[in-house]
């Protein structure tokens, strides 16, 4: 379903009507058209500020100047100390500017900050260079997790840049640029390239406001290319004859995957046609048969990466709730996950294989009417954070990407005045696109995410539901 204002707004004459009229203009977001790339962001300016400590700087400059960014520290700026000893022991060129003016993302180290005095240095950075942010673009804190920090002053400064992060993405949506935090764990520096890759460009161009928590990777997880980086790798999608699931297939498969896309019976003839657009293959198949996980080992088996997509929604307050709507939004979208999956660890999944669940914030924020639902979203969160370490052992991970309001079939059944509801109370002020989902979920089925590991992501263009 298309967003009719999102529409009429891009063009000359609907900005002008919509604004004697105060209807908002929600920015058009800019998307990726290709895969991942070595350089992609070659030709774009990145501005870096750290705070005094700075520990996490020679990680960041060495990824940026690998994506290819022209790193700008600004003249007028004091410290910076360690974002330039890091440049001059890599030997990376910094490029010296007022303003960096134009720049696609504001980058700061904020590690080893304490207390408001930390704080102050964010703001020096940011405050008077937001305005020149471009369209589109990035502002990425990256921190030290608040659990590893060593003292008081440093633990608050690190929670205080959690509610910075939520502030400013409701300052800044309106341009379609985005802020995000990543908080990163002993042990996980080598694993910022990967988060940067994504969060620093097209891919992500509906996450905002989130924290993203890296933790330490497990053996052999960090990554060789950051071209076609599921080259070789087997995935299956459940529920992937439309909508989300059709994406997420089809993203996977832009990033070198074998694709075996799952759907009902039913669906046959729609995922014979995503799959055979794709490459991919069908299997038709309801996950809530008792022998899903088996036929999925018997007839694909060597799985790499197993995407949980197929869901329901069978809205009705609790006390009209009949039993059977009850069972089967329990069964489908939460029962038939454990199940495969407890099969799957048995027999069928590779070492080093990584699952992805789709979540949604009706499991976070809650909504009248959804409480089977929200249980099995909520349920999902709770399952990929108590599997993480079980699935470290072996290699790989699990995570959850929560999407916010998607234009799908789903919420195109949704009734008017919800629906526009659900759309805008969100900083970027537009539901998001299948493809959005889909980008997050291949980041987190990639090496790109090697210290992602028992989290949910947000994919929301921060939704005030649950914010
Ligand atoms: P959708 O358009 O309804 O597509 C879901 C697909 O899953 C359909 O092809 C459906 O087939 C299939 N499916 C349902 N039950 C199945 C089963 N037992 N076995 C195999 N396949 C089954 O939904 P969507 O909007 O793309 O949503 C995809 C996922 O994202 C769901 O988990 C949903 O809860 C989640 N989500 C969506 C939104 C949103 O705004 N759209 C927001 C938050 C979360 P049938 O047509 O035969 O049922």
């Amino acid at each position: 379903m298309s967003d009719r204002l999102l529409d009429f707004t891009q063009t000359a004459m609907g900005k002008q009507i919509a604004g004697l009229l105060g209807v908002p203009t929600p920015p058009k977001l800019r998307r990726a058209k290709s895969g991942y790339a070595q350089q992609p962001l070659e030709g774009k300016k990145v501005l870096l500020g750290s705070a005094s400590a700075g520990e996490l700087s020679p990680a960041l400059v060495s990824a940026l100047h690998e994506m290819g960014a022209t790193i700008v520290v600004s003249t007028e700026l004091p410290g910076l100390a360690p974002v330039k000893k890091a440049a001059t022991d890599a030997k990376i060129p910094l490029k010296t500017e007022a303003t960096g003016e134009g720049a696609h993302a504001y980058v700061f180290d904020a590690s080893g900050m304490e207390g408001t005095a930390g704080l102050r240095q964010l703001y020096d950075f940011l405050q008077p260079r937001l305005s020149k942010l471009a369209a589109n673009g990035r502002v990425l804190l990256l921190s030290r997790a608040a659990q590893d920090t060593a003292s008081v002053a440093a633990y608050t400064a690190s929670m205080a840049l959690r509610g910075f992060t939520k502030s400013l993405g409701k300052e800044i949506g309106k341009k379609g640029a985005t802020v995000n935090l990543v908080e990163v764990g002993a042990g996980a520096e080598g694993t910022i390239a990967g988060a940067l890759r994504f969060l620093l460009t097209e891919h992500s161009a509906y996450v905002d406001a989130q924290f993203l928590a890296l933790s330490k990777p497990a053996k052999g997880a960090l990554l060789n290319s950051f071209v076609l980086p599921l080259a070789g790798k087997t995935a299956i999608v459940t529920g992937a004859a439309r909508g989300i699931g059709a994406s997420i297939a089809e993203t996977l498969a832009r990033e070198g995957a074998s694709v075996v896309g799952i759907d009902r019976p039913a669906e046959e003839g729609a995922l014979g046609l995503t799959m055979s657009r794709i490459g991919g293959r069908g299997l038709a198949l309801d996950v809530t048969s008792p022998d899903a996980g088996d036929r999925l080992a018997r007839e694909i088996g060597g799985l790499d990466i197993v995407v949980h997509n197929a869901g329901v929604t069978r809205d009705k307050m609790l006390r009209n709730m009949p039993q059977h709507w009850w069972d089967q939004v329990l069964d489908i979208n939460l029962g038939s996950i454990l199940r495969i999956n407890e099969s799957l660890f048995q027999n069928g999944l590779n070492k080093g294989g990584r699952i992805v669940c789709i979540s949604s914030i009706g499991g976070i924020s809650g909504n009248a009417g959804q409480t089977n639902y929200g249980a099995t979203k909520a349920g999902i969160i709770g399952y990929v954070e108590k599997l993480a370490e079980q699935m470290a052992k072996n290699g790989g991970a699990i995570n959850a990407v929560a999407p916010g309001f998607i234009e799908t079939q789903m919420t195109a059944a949704m009734p008017l005045m919800p629906r526009e509801v659900g759309r805008r109370l969100a900083s970027l002020n537009q539901g998001g696109l299948p493809v959005d989902i889909a980008e997050a979920v291949t980041f987190m089925a990639s090496p790109l995410a090697a210290g992602v590991n028992g989290r949910t992501l947000r994919v929301c263009g921060q939704n005030f539901m649950g914010a």
